[in-house]
């Protein structure tokens, strides 16, 4: 099963949530990063900051990069979720995985709603696991699988014709299509 990640749970108002975010020391460092893994490359990204790329072709079903992270309490969880840590995921009924550290480069990963990757568990470790085959070159993608709460203080500006304009779980686009008047999701093109 696709792994989640989770997000900050009290309501906040977006220009807050945006001022915080530009201050993110993670987002901004940008030094301390390694610049490329096995399959990866860190690099300015249209869709959001730095992100990543394929280096060379990307046979689908490869384990892309490790999500890295310190292994944390639920409490602490919690409170990091209210500080806007968007890089914990749930690992099991008593730990969740904090990415947000400068030796998990795969936190750099962008959202897409139409993502070439997917986030697996695998025991107590999360992967970004390509779900096709990714050319070089191409940004390396997954959907974060946020939950619906205050959905739109999560835009997503992933750029793809099927865009539903948040950072929301796929299985929940038909939803968030239809209360914001989007049209249905167009035919994918054979690649
Ligand atoms: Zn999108």
């Amino acid at each position: 099963m696709a792994a989640k990640k989770k997000k900050k749970v009290d309501t906040t108002d977006a220009a807050e949530f945006k001022a915080r975010r530009k201050g993110d020391p993670v987002k901004d460092a940008g030094v301390e990063v390694a610049e490329a893994t096995d399959w990866l490359q860190f690099r300015y990204s249209e869709i959001e900051g730095r992100g990543a790329f394929a280096r060379k072709a990307i046979p689908s079903g490869t384990k892309v990069i490790e999500y890295l992270g310190r292994r944390i309490s639920k409490e602490e969880s919690a409170q990091l979720c209210e500080d806007f840590n968007e890089y914990i995921f749930d690992l099991n009924s008593d730990f969740d995985l904090d990415g947000n550290v400068d030796w998990n480069p795969a936190r750099l990963i962008n959202h897409s709603c139409e993502p070439n990757c997917e986030a697996e568990q695998d025991d107590e470790s999360i992967w970004i696991v390509a779900t096709r085959d990714i050319r070089k070159g191409a940004e390396v993608t997954f959907n974060y699988g946020y939950s619906l709460e205050n959905y739109r203080d999560y835009p997503c500006k992933c750029g793809n014709g099927s865009c539903v304009g948040y950072i929301v779980a796929a299985e929940y686009h038909d939803l968030v299509r239809r209360e914001n008047n989007l049209p249905a999701k167009p035919k994918r093109k054979k690649v």
